[in-house]
Formats: C-alpha cells, structure tokens, sequence
C-alpha cells in the first residue's frame, strides 16, 4: 500500500521494529537518558535553546498546550487562518475564552501582511497571534519568517505557531525567527507513527505562563520543566513512541537536517511537475506558496472526486486525501512529507494517469 496523505505517513521498517522493544520504567534511569537524548536533539531540529516539551497527544494537544500556557481568558488575541486547521486553533483559543479577532483569508491564500498590520495597529491589546506555519487542508506554506518579523519586530506579540506539518520537514528556525511557541506532532515530518506531540516555549512564553489563567492540569509547562529536572516526565508516556523517537532523530541527524528540508523541496517540486503534466492544476493559488509537504491538487468541474480516490484505492492500492470542511469535493490531497520517494510519488502520477480518463477527465494532456 502506498499511504499518501498528510499524516500518518509510512514509517520506515527500522523505526517500526524499534517500537517493539520491551517496556522500561519511565522513572528509571534508562527512560532519564532516552528522555534527555531525544530532547536535546529535538532542540536542534527546532533551532532553539529555549525548552522542548515531549507531550503524550496528538498535535491538536499540542496546539492546546499552547494556548492554556500562555494566555488567560478574556485576553485578546488574533488568529490568522489559511485553512481548516487555522481555524482549529482559533476555536481552542475561544474554547477557553480568549477574545477571538479571527483573520480568515481564503482557502488556497496565504496571510496577507497589510491586513494583519492594519489590525494590530487598531487593536492595541491584542495579546497574541495565532499563525499555522504549513496550511495541510490547503497544502499552503505561509512565509513564517515574514510574518513573524511583522508580528515580532513591528508589534511584538506573543507568537505561537501551529507547526504541526512543517517542524522536521521545512525550514523553522524557532528562536532566529521568534516563534514564542511551536507545536508539531510525531506522525507528520517524524517518520514516526501517531502518539507524540512537541512542543516548544520560549523565554517570553515562560513570562507568559506566569501570568496565564487559562484552566490547564495535562498539558502545564510547568510540570514538564519539574519532572524534567529529575530526568522524568509528568506522566506516563508512550514509551513506545520514544524508542521509535530516538531512532528517527539518529536519521535525521545522520542525514543532516538541511539535506532533510532540501529533499522535501525536491519531492514536492517533482510532485507539482508530475501534476501539471498530467493537465491538472494546483490549488494554491500562487504556486510560489504551494506546500513541500503536502500537494492539494483541484478536482476539475468534470471528475467525481470521490469515484477518483475510491478507484485510486481499490484499483491501484494508493490512498490519498481529500478536501477537508468546504474543500470536500473539490482538492485532494498527496502527502509526500517524512522519507518520500520520487518512486512513491511517481506511482501515484502514473495511477492518476490511468484513473483520471476514468472518473470523467477530459484533459487533453493525459495520456
Ligand atoms: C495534522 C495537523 C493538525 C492536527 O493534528 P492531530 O495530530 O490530528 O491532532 C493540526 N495542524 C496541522 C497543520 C496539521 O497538519
């Protein structure tokens, strides 16, 4: 099976057989150095010196951690969504009654810099802004660097990041860039399977956990920074998951991280090509902003997107996504983050090349 959507993505043989691996106590001193051993290096994967946390949650926990350790209820704060999963995070924020100015910016678009400035500029108070760095529902990449200088050095807001399907996958540099939080999620970029979340915090996210009132217990920094002294996590974890960790980051260290950010440009590059030449067209709507991890496509007005992906299943054994919300019908979705062969993907254009005719397809450059 070749499993192409955004998350979970295929986990290489070697990282699976580590996962079976007998329990250990995670208050023994064996878990103390896989603890440290893993956090150190996942500091450097996020470029900071600031704290890592590891959480036992998918990465919508970790989106949540990073509101309930900032902010308090009634603080204003400003989510600036691309997407379904843009949206997600604002409605955490509201959840635990944050006063929400949501900035929503169409599906396929990136955040537009004039809107968001003019709207830090009215609103004074506002305490922080929401970005997701890598939009998988729209498979749009926002120049977080950009958008963070905005953010950071004109108005100097507490930035936090969905970085869920960027982190590991491309470039984010947490500290250089001055991302206050960054969430990301073991099953995207990882090359692991679904389990973990992290999580980091900033010096001046530690400013604000202070102050934040937000109901919090699970996910409080605070207890991770505690139990981390001792060489141990607040509760228990996925162990697991860890073992499957620690080897994931021996590769992604061997390989060098910068190589890792360039062969997702590379394969998301090839995966636009393959695309076009089949006389499909991308949905972001500049292709400047189209994502390296995930590649939304546009179902044409003529091809029933659902008998596609079905056909694509059955017939040809590859699972793709589709669109997510009100992109239902109408993108879908080839996840190509983690240790995506230009193989892999060529398998998918050539069984979209045979499908497409199929479902409805008249583009004159098939075929
Ligand atoms: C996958 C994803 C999420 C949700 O993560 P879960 O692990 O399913 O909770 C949130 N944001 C982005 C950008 C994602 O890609």
């Amino acid at each position: 099976m070749n499993l192409r959507i955004p998350g979970p993505i295929p986990v290489p043989e070697d990282i699976l057989e580590e996962m079976s691996g007998p329990m250990i106590n995670h208050r023994g001193p064996e878990y103390k150095d896989l603890l440290f051993r893993t956090t150190d290096r996942l500091k450097q994967v996020f470029e900071t010196e600031g704290d890592v946390w590891i959480l036992t949650s998918s990465g919508t926990g970790a989106m949540e951690a990073a509101i309930v350790n900032t902010l308090s209820p009634g603080d204003k704060v400003v989510n600036a969504t691309i997407g379904v999963f843009g949206n997600r995070f604002g409605e955490i924020a509201e959840v635990y009654g944050a006063e929400v100015t949501t900035l929503d910016f169409p599906y396929g678009e990136v955040i537009d810099l004039d809107v968001l400035r003019d709207t830090l500029n009215d609103e004074p108070e506002i305490k922080a802004v929401l970005v997701t760095h890598n939009e998988t529902s729209t498979g749009v990449t926002n120049d977080l660097e950009t958008i963070a200088k905005v953010i950071k050095g004109e108005f100097d807001k507490l930035l936090l990041v969905d970085g869920i399907s960027s982190v590991a996958s491309l470039p984010l540099s947490t500290d250089a860039w001055g991302c206050d939080v960054v969430a990301t999620a073991s099953q995207k970029g990882w090359m692991l399977p679904p389990g973990l979340a992290f999580m980091s915090m900033s010096e001046r996210a530690w400013e604000a956990h202070a102050e934040a009132t937000m109901p919090r217990f699970y996910f409080d920094a605070a207890m991770y920074k505690r139990y981390y002294e001792i060489g141990q996590p607040p509760y228990t974890p996925s162990i697991s998951t860890m073992f499957a960790l620690d080897l994931a980051l021996d590769k992604l260290m061997a390989e060098g991280i910068g190589s890792v950010f360039e062969r997702h440009a590379s394969i998301g590059q090839f995966t636009r090509d393959g695309i076009k030449r089949l006389g499909l067209s991308m949905f972001p709507k500049d292709e400047s902003t189209a994502s390296n991890t995930v590649t939304a496509v546009s179902i044409p007005e003529s091809v029933d997107g659902t008998k596609l992906l079905g056909l694509m299943r059955t017939e040809h054994d590859i699972i793709l996504s589709g669109g997510q919300a009100s992109l239902a019908g109408r993108i879908f979705r080839i996840g190509h983050m983690g240790m995506t062969t230009t193989d892999d993907i060529q398998d998918v254009i050539d069984a979209l090349k045979v499908v497409l005719p199929q479902v409805g397809f008249n583009g004159s450059k098939v075929g």
